[in-house]
């Protein structure tokens, strides 16, 4: 489709859309969107614009508080039954309407499957670019979006604009933005939209849901801790053992692309510069040498403890305990410690 040429200087204000999660059967905002929230409020101050946050789902009221104090000046709220539950069509169709009423300068929305399904969607109709996976975003001296992403197989980062079209729009990976309280107390203007669903544009129907536990890139980027397995790991049995430790310690696991290449555990959990980025209280890297793509997705954790049978593995550079040793002998011992406290 031909992009239209819009009138650019219609366009303002920062916009992150917030997505919505149900945990253990109460609606929250997803934390990602606190950290878009926190760089937005940066790119709004620079550009002299409003920093608004949306939010699409029934009754969550209680998550405007929080929304406030991350920085957003202003909420727009679309709040009724048929958004309960995601829905490509009824989603997507509340963004354009907002969109096209309000005329944001930018919209970020998070890189989890909900943003990377509904922004493409957005995109199209409205005729705009789309930036996906960004991992920086700036403003430059002639106020356009700098959206930063690797490119070539992680090889390079592009530095990549759509300067003559409004919104622009970019998703960003979870955990590459740091989040922070930068109004406590606050309480941002809510703005109520009641945007009608049209029972035929909505061609999908949530019949049942089924809420998985334990797998996926879902759980991985939110873990507060993680037990990642790398090639030393030796075989699919040794993630078992891995899986043992994390479920002790209410974590998830995750892996090297060496193991995801070796078919150890889906592509899923690797963590790294061309799969997740994670930044968890405790990461536990067993038999990982720490190359450079690995570590750029796991050094913003907490505390870093790493199992290797090799003392001149890199990955002890960036720890803060390790152990030497072969993970096949140590890990069983940890398991029972932690199993006897
Ligand atoms: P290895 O480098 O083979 O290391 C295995 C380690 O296990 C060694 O240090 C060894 O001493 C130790 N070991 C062996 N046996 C035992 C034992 N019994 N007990 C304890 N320790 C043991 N990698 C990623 O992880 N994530 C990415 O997102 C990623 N993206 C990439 C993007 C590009 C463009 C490129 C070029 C590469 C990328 N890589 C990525 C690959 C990366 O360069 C490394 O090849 C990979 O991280 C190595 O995985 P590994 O540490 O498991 O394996």
């Amino acid at each position: 489709q031909t992009a239209v040429k819009a009138d650019i200087t219609a366009y303002k204000g920062v916009w992150v859309f917030m997505e919505v999660i149900e945990d253990k059967g109460v609606c929250k905002i997803r934390p990602v969107g606190y950290e878009l929230l926190t760089k937005g409020r940066e790119l709004a101050n620079t550009l002299g614009e409003e920093l608004c946050a949306v939010v699409i789902g029934s009754d969550m009221q209680s998550g405007f508080a929080e929304i406030s104090s991350y920085g957003a000046d202003k909420i727009y709220s679309v709040n009724a039954p048929g958004y309960k539950d995601y829905n490509t069509d009824a989603y997507a169709s509340a963004m354009i309407n907002l969109i096209n009423k309000y005329k944001p300068s930018i919209v970020l929305y998070p890189s989890t499957f909900i943003g990377r399904d509904l922004s493409p969607r957005v995109a199209a109709e409205i005729h705009v670019g789309l930036t996906a996976d960004c991992t920086g975003l700036s403003v430059n001296a002639d106020r356009n979006l700098v959206q930063t992403r690797p490119a070539f197989g992680g090889n390079i980062m592009a530095d990549i604009l759509t300067p003559n079209h409004r919104p622009q729009m970019a998703t960003v990976r979870p955990n590459v933005m740091k989040k922070e309280i930068l109004k406590p107390g606050f309480s941002a203007a809510v703005i109520e939209e009641s945007i009608a669903i049209n029972p035929k544009a909505a061609r999908v129907k949530i019949l049942n849901k089924h809420i998985d536990d334990v797998h996926g890139m879902e759980k991985l980027d939110e873990a507060e801790v993680i037990i990642s397995g790398g090639r030393g790991v030796k075989d699919s049995n040794g993630f078992t053992m891995l899986k043992d430790l994390a479920n002790e310690l209410g974590g998830a696991v995750g892996a090297s692309r060496a193991a995801v290449d070796m078919g150890f555990v889906p592509k899923e959990k690797q963590v790294g510069q061309s799969g997740v980025t994670v930044r968890p209280k405790l990461y536990v890297a067993c038999g990982i040498s720490g190359a450079v793509q690995h570590i750029v997705g796991m050094d913003g954790s907490d505390t870093i403890i790493a199992v290797n049978k090799d003392p001149r593995a890199p990955i002890f550079n960036v720890c803060k305990f390790g152990i030497v040793g072969d993970a096949s002998q140590i890990l069983p011992k940890v398991i029972e410690e932690v199993k006897k406290s």
